[in-house]
């Protein structure tokens, strides 16, 4: 099978391939180089907790983060060294941030199909080596084995607070937008969430409050929370 056909073969959750990444392979660590990585506000959670730095201080120092010129939605991508353009998490090793890669990384060679529930493969034989292997593995096993369910049920939870009608490639107002970043820079989020004023206005519950300081994953459910109303009430305004 030539690459091109490779790249097109639709994978549902049963269909085996055949993959295995390790050390002794020359293309090893070549996959994190020059590439395009976009993270989901659950990715930046996750990576800036392993580095010990608040969401802001990752958002500058490790990524690139913009709102699309058309669409408004905020685009966050793994930063890459200037110099070398490998990512900043690589090592000799390999990947540096392992238990806290990001989705993306996590699902390689696996990327996802347009259809919910389908899959293709990133890459071919010619730059992974690691799809000669023989370790055989279907779609759902090697989904369980990278612990991605977190990801997908996190991303799901943002992609829901897109305005009803909104399709991909139409623009968007951009406080929308901003509003939308907030997912991702949830320090900014909480210090909002710490001023006295904020809370009287938004009556959030006292007891998911405080779960939401002492659990960063509360706390980005809760921002979703709160971008869902405020997108409500910016939608009737506009
Ligand atoms: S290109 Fe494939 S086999 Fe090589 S390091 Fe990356 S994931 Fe592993
Ligand atoms: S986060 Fe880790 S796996 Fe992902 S590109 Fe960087 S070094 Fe590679």
């Amino acid at each position: 099978m030539t690459q091109a056909e490779d790249k097109k073969t639709v994978l549902k959750a049963d269909d085996p391939f055949q993959f295995a990444c390790h050390h002794d392979l020359p293309c090893f660590t070549q996959c994190c180089r020059d590439v395009n990585i976009y993270l989901t506000p659950y990715d930046v959670l996750r990576l800036r907790k392993a580095l010990g730095l608040g969401s802001t201080e990752f958002l500058q120092r490790h990524t690139r983060h913009f709102l699309a010129k058309i669409t408004h939605i905020p685009v966050v991508q793994l930063a890459m060294d200037e110099q070398t353009l490998r990512c900043h998490f690589v090592g000799d090793a390999g990947c540096t941030v392992y238990d806290h890669r990001p989705w993306a990384c996590r699902m390689f060679p696996l990327d996802l199909a347009d259809r919910d529930d389908e899959y293709s493969l990133l890459a071919g034989k010619e730059r992974c080596f690691g799809l000669r292997e023989g370790a055989r593995w279907t779609v759902a096993q090697w989904l369980e084995t990278q612990e991605v369910e977190p990801y997908v049920v996190m991303e799901r939870a943002f992609q829901a607070l897109m305005p009803p009608n909104f399709q991909p490639g139409q623009p968007l107002e951009p406080g929308l937008g901003k509003l939308l970043f907030l997912a991702y820079d949830l320090d900014r989020f909480a210090a909002m969430v710490d001023d006295p004023k904020w809370t009287r206005l938004y009556q959030i519950d006292p007891e998911r409050l405080q779960r939401a300081r002492e659990d960063d994953e509360e706390m980005l459910r809760l921002a979703f929370h709160y971008i869902r109303s405020q997108m409500a009430e910016l939608l009737e305004v506009l």
